[in-house]
């Protein structure tokens, strides 16, 4: 997962939850370069 203000590839994964439905993952990651905050959704 690619940081967009400062490119950086490495992030941490802050929190992780599934959604109501159960279908997607919705993660909160922590750039690793800049510190910016992000929200990234991946289904299942
Ligand atoms: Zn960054």
């Amino acid at each position: 997962m690619k940081c967009n203000k400062c490119g950086c590839l490495e992030s941490k994964v802050i929190d992780s939850r599934l959604n109501d439905e159960g279908t997607s993952i919705r993660r909160r990651r922590e750039c690793l370069g800049c510190g910016r905050r992000f929200t990234t959704y991946e289904v299942i």
